[in-house]
């Protein structure tokens, strides 16, 4: 339980963060929250020789509209997404997702950036990005880089981002008009990672047709899952019983969970389908209004 020997680097800027990166590699790792890294320290399943702690430069925490996106900064924690009025009345679907992780200790130091780098398929963001299309910023020697969320999660707790990047904002376009999402998580008891999660979005036409939807999968694959068939389905149809039924089946045909603990995979299969359902017909409504 308790960690190897580290040294501990605190830079005030992103700059001196970078340089921290460069100079010692693969030995040193960012700690923004430390939710996911001092565990895995303790368990000596990681063992950095150097953590370069991020939480002291400034700047980094903000939620804000500007210039077509929502823009959250790199160090903004789960609980300032909870208690945000920017989130509760336009992104209900980033509120739903923030208060179904862990409890409010956690949530007082986990980021949103460290949720989508940890890279962790069960961890509840991604999917949730991946319904939103969000792009992420990484910072490096080099300047910044856009990583559109699609891609940015390469394996089981490997993403895109470079050794000496850091994730310094998450942009997400403002939806447009007519547009709701919504994530549902099914957990065995409070506070635990999903059995499995679905986040959607959609955008109505005056008619109620569906124009943009984004349907993304949590803990059923060795990275957060895009349904994409089940988006396709959907595209230029109205959101009836029967066509969400369909892109529920497709979303659960998309899933690769494994038999763990948790349930066996056809259990999560099903559970894919069910909360595709419901997530869908919430975000429906909630584009309706
Ligand atoms: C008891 C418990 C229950 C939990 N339950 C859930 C849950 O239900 N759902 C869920 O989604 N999560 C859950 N978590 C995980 C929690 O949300 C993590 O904090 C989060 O996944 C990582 O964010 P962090 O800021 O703490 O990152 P850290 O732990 O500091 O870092 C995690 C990894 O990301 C890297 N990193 C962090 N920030 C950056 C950055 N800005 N740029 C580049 N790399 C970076 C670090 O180097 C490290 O490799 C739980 C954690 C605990 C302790």
């Amino acid at each position: 339980m308790i960690p190897p020997p580290f040294e501990y680097l605190r830079p005030k800027t992103i700059r001196e963060a970078i340089v921290f990166l460069q100079q010692y590699g693969d030995e040193a790792k960012i700690l923004s929250g430390g939710q996911s890294l001092i565990p895995m320290m303790k368990f000596r399943l990681a063992r950095p020789s150097y953590l370069i702690d991020i939480n002291r430069i400034p700047g980094l925490s903000y939620i804000r509209e500007e210039g077509g996106y929502l823009k959250i900064g790199g160090l903004t924690r789960e609980a300032e997404l909870e208690n945000s009025p920017l989130i509760h009345s336009k992104y209900p679907i980033i509120l739903d997702t923030a208060r179904v992780i862990a409890d409010p200790q956690v949530r007082n130091m986990a980021t949103l950036a460290g949720n989508l780098a940890h890279g962790d398929p069960a961890n509840d963001h991604p999917a949730t990005m991946l319904a939103l299309k969000a792009e992420v910023v990484a910072t490096g020697s080099q300047g910044e880089r856009m990583l559109p969320i699609e891609s940015f999660f390469v394996t089981l707790f490997t993403t895109e981002l470079q050794h000496d990047e850091i994730v310094s904002e998450i942009r997400i376009p403002v939806p447009p008009p007519h547009s709701g999402g919504a994530y549902l998580k099914l957990e065995r008891k409070v506070g635990d990672f999903a059995t499995a999660g679905v986040a959607a979005e959609v955008t109505l036409n005056g008619k109620g047709v569906c124009q943009q939807v984004g349907i993304g999968l949590t803990n059923v694959g060795a990275t957060p899952v895009k349904a994409r068939k089940a988006e396709e389905s959907l595209r230029g149809t109205k959101l009836d019983e029967a066509n969400i039924a369909r892109a529920a089946q497709l979303a659960a045909d998309e899933a690769e969970p494994s038999s763990d603990l948790r349930g066996p995979a056809d259990y999560k299969r099903g559970l894919v389908k069910e909360l595709t359902r419901r997530a869908l017909a919430r975000a429906y409504e909630r584009a309706s209004r």
